[in-house]
């Protein structure tokens, strides 16, 4: 079966978190700015229906899209990179693709077979991919596999991109392979012994790579290549140093002065590169945008999941997408609220104070102090979701004059639940997939703040919550003056609140981060920036 879709399966050898994630998403820049159509594809091997369910702390953040999946962080890297929604069927999991099974041998589609891994499960797999490929009409597909080679989990995932590089033809099927080669101080020589082995492990299971990309700290030595080369069975030219860089936005560039793409047109039998400049020069204008950056911004992350900089991989982007368009080097300290119980004045050293997304009780406390002391010493102030509610607490206790004021995500028994459970939630009993998800529709009242930051009535943002404002208190609050200056379902809901005359003080229920995109700043964050550096 010939495609029309030319494929680059990403696989990761040595060790996780080596970057396969920048690495598919600069491949996948570079083809987009040579005029092809692209998107990615990210498989999860491990058992989750999705990344819904899994701690930030040890998972990363989890990234929501436009149509309401809460995917893998790495399709928040595909958005940013390619400046494109992806679909939430482009992160596909082990529980998504047996359970298709399952359904289908449960409707009898089977015919009476024995359902097995080869070939029930590989071909769900491979149409799951395919149908992707031929419903959006895409050049280039990039499918990267989670996980490192060797993992039990991914074996089933290898054996059918394996099957579709048989079956597609290797004009349309490329593998690149992602490993290390560590140094073992500065100057040290560069290691390929866990190369040489995550190859063989890779041509264990029938794949041989056409393209190696090798993390290494410092450039690729040549007689590492050779020697890489010459054991994985990959010409030299096609072995990529993938050292470290200032910005991971500089990734495409490294690849491309390597000659990347010339190599992957010329395999796909691809001839004749389009002009690409005036892509280029865009692109290449955003970057720099990072690079030069010269005064300082200090803002004040403040939340619970603060131990591994992954929790909040959005925020911090948005945070350096704001200040690349302005010109500031915005540096960011993790602040644990648990941590925040008694003085505050540690606070005061920052120029904004932003808090993220989170979840339940614990450190709940230090981010009402938090978001009451911004309040009260004019420092700008930028609350996602759970940073908006409990902005809303904190006003209520030591303005609306109600001590006890609490969500009840925080306090089931509070006598002022100001922050309440969504009403359709009520009965909700499933953990998965149920929060309110996904864009919507928000209207921004005129003459706000809101409006002045999205010069506009209408706004979709992405959203991931399950409680939000209680109306009951939606009077004294804006007698106590703060102001509700969005909403969506017809004033159902409480979308952004602010505080006139304060330096800078916005809550919103939404999630901005997620729309934030490098040289294209998410408006709510440059504003927040902008603010914080008196810009
Ligand atoms: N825990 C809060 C809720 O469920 C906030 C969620 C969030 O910050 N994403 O509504």
């Amino acid at each position: 079966m010939q495609s029309e879709t030319r494929y680059i399966f990403v696989t990761g050898g040595v060790m996780s978190g080596l970057g396969k994630g920048v690495v598919s998403s600069s491949i996948a820049k570079l083809l987009q700015l040579s005029n092809q159509k692209v998107s990615c594809v990210k498989i999860d091997p491990y058992l989750n229906y999705d990344a819904g369910t899994m701690n930030p702390i040890a998972h990363g953040e989890v990234f929501v899209t436009e149509d309401g999946g809460e995917c893998d962080m790495d399709i928040g890297n595909y958005e940013r990179f390619l400046n494109q929604n992806i679909p939430r069927t482009h992160n596909i999991t082990t529980a998504q693709i047996y359970s298709s099974v399952i359904e289908a041998e449960r409707h009898g589609e089977y015919l009476g077979a024995c359902v097995q891994i080869i070939p029930h499960v590989t071909d769900a797999i491979k149409d799951r991919i395919r149908d992707i490929a031929k419903s959006e009409n895409l050049d280039v597909l990039v499918v990267e596999c989670g996980g490192t080679v060797g993992d039990i989990e991914s074996l089933p995932f290898l054996e059918a991109l394996r099957q579709m590089r048989l079956e597609d033809g290797s004009d349309n099927v490329i593998f690149v392979h992602v490993t290390l080669a560590p140094s073992l101080d500065v100057v040290g020589e560069q290691k390929t012994k866990p190369t040489q082995h995550s190859v063989q492990e890779l041509r264990r299971i029938g794949i041989q790579p056409d393209l190696m990309a090798v993390r290494c700290s410092r450039p690729l030595e040549t007689s590492a290549k050779r020697k890489i080369s010459l054991f994985s069975n990959v010409s030299e030219k096609d072995v990529f140093s993938c050292h470290d860089v200032e910005s991971i936005l500089m990734v495409p560039q490294m690849l491309y002065d390597q000659g990347i793409v010339d190599v992957i047109f010329k395999k796909f039998g691809k001839v004749g590169l389009v002009n690409t400049s005036t892509n280029w020069d865009k692109w290449n204008a955003i970057v720099n945008s990072f690079v030069s950056v010269k005064d300082q911004v200090k803002i004040a992350m403040v939340g619970k999941y603060v131990k591994l900089a992954d929790s909040y991989v959005s925020v911090n982007h948005a945070l350096k997408h704001a200040g690349a368009k302005i010109g500031r080097n915005v540096t960011i300290d993790w602040i644990d609220s648990e941590e925040l119980n008694g003085n505050m004045d540690k606070l005061l050293q920052y120029n904004g104070i932003i808090v993220p997304g989170g979840f339940g009780e614990r450190g709940a406390e230090g981010i009402i102090r938090t978001a009451n002391f911004a309040r009260e010493k004019n420092i700008p102030y930028l609350g996602i979701c759970f940073g908006f509610q409990l902005a809303a607490v904190a006003f209520g206790r030591y303005v609306c004059g109600l001590p006890s004021a609490n969500s009840t995500e925080i306090n089931p028994d509070t006598p002022d639940p100001v922050i309440d459970l969504l009403p359709e939630q009520k009965f909700i009993e499933n953990k998965g997939g149920s929060l309110r998800l996904g864009a919507n529709e928000i209207k921004v009242e005129d003459n706000t703040l809101g409006f002045k930051i999205y010069k506009s009535g209408t706004i979709i943002k992405r959203h991931r919550h399950r409680y939000e404002f209680n109306q009951k208190y939606l009077e004294l609050f804006n007698t106590k003056g703060l102001q509700f200056s969005g909403y969506s379902d017809n004033k159902k809901r409480m979308e952004i609140l602010e505080i006139p005359n304060h330096a800078f003080y916005l809550g919103i229920q939404f999630h901005p981060e997620f729309g934030s995109r490098p040289g294209y700043p998410e408006e709510s964050f440059e504003a927040f920036i902008r603010a914080a550096s008196n810009a």
